[in-house]
């Protein structure tokens, strides 16, 4: 692992250098969104004051130095995932997007009544709302891998009779949780089940290699990997994305056309019909080289060091329970404070330039399962300090203060 200078790289971060409420800002809303180093506000400027053209399709020197860095970034994505090639993967506007196009193309060509789709208590709506709506047009039926007292999941091979499909968090937006994925892809495969992992908080994060994880698919944002919003996408494999249909229908995802019929290019033309987002996806580019320059190692080390520093402070506070595993865990911690609701906490520590989470964070079901109406979430990226990390744990004694006088 290379020795970072996290102080000079957070310093690439613009928008970090601000006051909030008259105090400087703590950014802890990295699980949400991350912001974005300059590298890659730089790159989107560079695109739109140079390059800037439609991709694929005209024979002028813009459009293909749009082209050039719009399959760029895929190929630079390929890499980053550990895909065999650029063309398994799909742009797509994000995680949500990622998913929806599997539960919209291969849903329904695969699953029939009686099937089983396998999915986990810790879902974010994104992998579990596409999934309901497939069922209903279906009849296939909904399965959960439940949750285990220390935030784990209760996993057994048994859960996955007569599941063609098990999709799962690999870390969990509200608890942290890191799932064992490979294990968990190895085990489906073993029963014929695809597999489905939504990378949503660990692409930015942990090293992924979605050949060494053996998932089908795996779904990511990149803004929550400093891209910007609007970008992200769909890893599939090649032979599975060959044998699927497309998802929506237009320009740039045909062969040929009559007013009939038309055919169909291969992936990953075929899931990218439209002008994509070409902006989004030079910044993504420029996004993953930014990480790899890091390397992910370091920064899972570093956010590491700070969620654990986080919890030993929360712990520390009257009347707080932190939620999640106490091993390895996603950069986060979500806890509950019995003396103030969730979003008073939260517009207090805004009032003092803390940005955190409150509320279900999309994670409803969960909630009502852990008997709280809504955590407070605290989420680091590599631009968070330990020193912010001991203003946030100051903040929230003075919310103790506050709140239970
Ligand atoms: N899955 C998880 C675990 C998430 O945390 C999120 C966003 O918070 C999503 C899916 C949805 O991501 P997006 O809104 O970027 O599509």
């Amino acid at each position: 692992m290379t020795n970072v200078d996290w102080k000079k790289v957070r310093a690439e971060f613009p928008i970090l250098a601000q006051e909030v409420n008259g105090k400087p800002l703590i950014y802890m809303d990295s699980a949400a969104s991350s912001q974005k180093p300059r590298a890659v506000i730089d790159a989107i400027s560079r695109y739109y004051e140079r390059d800037n053209a439609n991709v694929h399709r005209g024979l002028h020197e813009l459009s293909s130095r749009a082209t050039d860095a719009f399959e760029g970034a895929r190929a630079k994505l390929a890499t980053y995932l550990g895909a065999a090639s650029p063309d398994e993967i799909i742009f797509t506007r994000g995680t949500t997007e990622a998913i929806n196009l599997v539960a919209n193309t291969w849903g329904p060509q695969n699953l029939r009544s009686g099937d089983v789709i396998l999915l986990t208590e810790l879902e974010h709506h994104s992998n579990l709302v596409p999934w309901q709506m497939l069922a209903a047009r279906t009849g296939a039926t909904l399965r959960f891998v439940p949750l285990a007292d220390d935030g784990t999941l209760a996993f057994t091979p048994a859960l996955l009779d007569g599941v063609k499909l098990f999709a799962f968090t690999h870390i969990s937006n509200s608890l942290g949780t890191i799932t064992p994925a490979a294990d968990f892809c190895r085990a489906a495969r073993e029963q014929g089940a695809v597999t489905l992992v939504d990378g949503a908080q660990s692409v930015g994060h942990i090293p992924v290699d979605v050949r060494a994880m053996g998932c089908d698919f795996y779904a990511f944002s990149g803004h929550k990997m400093c891209a910007p919003t609007g970008s992200g996408g769909l890893y599939g494999r090649l032979e599975l994305l060959r044998t699927i249909p497309p998802w929506h229908g237009g320009g740039e995802m045909i062969v040929s056309v009559t007013y009939e019929r038309a055919t169909y290019k291969q992936p990953p033309a075929k899931f990218e019909a439209g002008t994509p987002n070409i902006a989004g996806a030079v910044g993504l580019g420029a996004a993953v080289d930014y990480l790899e320059a890091l390397e992910r190692p370091a920064i899972f080390a570093h956010d590491s060091a700070l969620t654990a520093h986080a919890i030993a402070l929360l712990a520390e506070i009257p009347g707080v329970r932190v939620l999640g595993p106490t091993g390895a865990r996603g950069a986060l911690v979500a806890f509950h404070a019995e003396w103030a609701h969730p979003h008073d906490l939260t517009t207090y520590a805004n009032e003092h330039g803390l940005a955190l989470r409150g509320g279900h964070h999309c994670n409803q079901p969960l909630m009502r399962k852990l008997g709280y109406p809504g955590t407070t979430r605290a989420s680091f990226y590599f631009y968070n300090t330990t020193a912010e990390v001991e203003r946030m744990a100051d903040i929230l004694r003075g919310a103790h203060k506050f709140f239970d006088a």
